[in-house]
């Protein structure tokens, strides 16, 4: 893909969402690290819902410490793995108490050093509670970069590093969050919703779907460029995804 291409792509999911971040509801550091490390093979929604109880109760590492594996586990067990992400997350705050004064570093080698905390799970946290331009590449990154030939690439790290690369310094901060909504809601993996798409014209995907009744012939409609780059497109096209908690 040119360069110029690239940056049209990241313009337009701009002008649609200028402030993208993400679905899952926090307000400190520590608040994001536990959602994202509680989101594994889980919905944001359901996170959300866990969180919600949770965090009122408990919502820094001593007060989860205090509260305990055994109600922590009882918050959790709406949630896929909960043992598993309850025995992680009373060991990282252990560990943060221990090793950081109970604070959640900003730096990836400490954050990967946490049970549970992987390389995607550190690139979520240094971008979205700390402001550095990672991109943490999940199925819906993945998807959509290689689909539009953003970054081509076979794995996960491949993406990642093309991305980086290649993504222009103004967009790289917010790429993670344009590109992850652009995948759960539009380049969605069994049925991408190119018809609705507003970078349809400039995406290299060889089988875009586009609606019977618009074209007639399965050739695409004329892109939707002016309308969808003035302003948001609502929810289910490009979403604006900020849902802090109150504090
Ligand atoms: S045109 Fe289709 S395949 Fe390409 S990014 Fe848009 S929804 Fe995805």
């Amino acid at each position: 893909m040119n360069p110029a291409k690239r940056r049209e792509i990241f313009s337009r999911l701009r002008a649609a969402n200028p402030h993208p971040t993400t679905e899952l509801e926090y307000s400190t550091p520590f608040e994001l690290l536990v959602a994202v490390m509680l989101s594994a093979q889980s919905t944001d929604k359901g996170v959300n819902q866990v969180t919600r109880r949770l965090f009122p109760v408990a919502n820094t590492p001593a007060a989860i410490l205090a509260l305990g594996q055994a109600r922590l586990e009882d918050y959790l067990k709406t949630l896929g793995l909960y043992k598993s992400k309850a025995k992680h997350l009373i060991e990282t705050c252990r560990l943060l108490i221990e090793r950081h004064g109970g604070e959640v570093p900003a730096e990836r080698e400490a954050l990967e050093a946490l049970p549970g905390v992987g390389r995607k799970t550190a690139n979520v946290i240094l971008n979205t509670a700390f402001g550095q331009p990672t991109i943490a590449v999940d199925t819906h990154i993945f998807r959509v970069a290689n689909r539009t030939g953003l970054a081509p690439g076979k794995t996960v790290l491949e993406v990642e590093k093309k991305l980086l690369k290649t993504t222009p310094k103004e967009f790289l901060v917010d790429a993670h969050h344009w590109l992850i909504l652009h995948g759960r809601y539009v380049c969605q993996a069994r049925k991408p919703k190119c018809g609705e798409c507003i970078i349809a014209d400039l995406c290299e995907y060889q089988d875009k779907t586009w609606p019977a009744a618009a074209t007639g012939s399965g050739t695409p409609p004329a892109p939707r460029r002016g309308k969808a780059r003035s302003a948001p497109t609502g929810p289910r096209a490009e979403p604006n995804a900020v849902k802090r908690r109150a504090t």
